[in-house]
């Protein structure tokens, strides 16, 4: 999912405000979901795998895109097969494509339209925000931000760093202070592309004792208890 997000995000990068990426920091979010889904879980509801970005994009693909891919293929195929002449050989190379690539008879779940519509959301927010869903939603990001202090692999920045500011524009992740020192770890995916865009070399990744986030992850009560509720809310609704 996050690959299929960083690539519609360039495609996206046109149409993007990049003064709405300012305004609008909602990544607090994304714990109070994972909150609501965990105590959802022991009241057996199933709703983790709306929000699950695995789960997401199988269901896209293999769901949803897989199927209508294949029908353009064979449609395509179809047309070229009637070519004179030249037919047969389409005809040859659309089977070795089917048995190679994709299955002879894809069914179209019920249902799949509604999966592309979420796979197709998560991706719209792009045109936004870059990386809209990773930073403020994802759940399964939520987690692994939550265990990324005892994390032994961390960005590390040296002396040398002018704070141009340079990385902090770069990073999709919104995880560099805005003078380029500090470090969200919990935000942070170790895609590197600060240390490719540093011009004084200055950032560096390796292990490092597990420490005290710099920036912390800062929950209010109301809004964790909130989320609580509405997952029991939920699941006696
Ligand atoms: S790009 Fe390098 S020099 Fe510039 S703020 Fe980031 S770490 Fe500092
Ligand atoms: S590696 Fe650097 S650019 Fe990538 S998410 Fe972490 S801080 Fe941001």
């Amino acid at each position: 999912m996050g690959t299929t997000i960083d690539i519609t995000d360039r495609l996206f990068a046109g149409i993007r405000k990049k003064s709405l990426g300012k305004i609008y920091d909602g990544r607090r979010f994304k714990y109070y979901l994972l909150v609501f889904l965990l105590i959802s879980l022991l009241f057996t509801s199933q709703c983790v795998g709306w929000f699950d970005p695995i789960s997401i994009a199988t269901n896209a693909y293999a769901m949803s895109i897989h199927p209508y891919g294949i029908h353009l293929i064979d449609g395509l195929f179809g047309y070229l097969r009637e070519i004179p002449f030249i037919g047969n050989l389409f005809a040859v190379i659309h089977k070795g494509i089917q048995s190679v690539l994709f299955a002879y008879h894809a069914p179209f779940f019920r249902g799949h339209g509604i999966l592309l519509c979420a796979g197709v959301l998560v991706i719209s927010f792009g045109m936004a925000y870059r990386r809209y869903w990773c930073k403020n939603i994802c759940p399964m990001g939520a987690m692994l931000a939550l265990f990324s202090d005892w994390s032994f692999f961390k960005r590390q920045v040296s002396s040398s760093c002018t704070s141009c500011g340079l990385c902090v524009e770069r990073c999709g992740m919104g995880a560099i202070s805005s003078d380029g020192h500090g470090t969200m770890e919990g935000e942070c995916v170790l895609c590197m592309t600060c240390q490719k865009v540093c011009p004084e070399n200055s950032i560096t990744f390796g292990v490092r004792q597990p420490t005290e986030q710099r920036h912390a992850v800062d929950l209010s009560k109301r809004a964790f208890l909130v989320s609580g509720i509405t997952s029991a809310a939920w699941y006696l609704y």
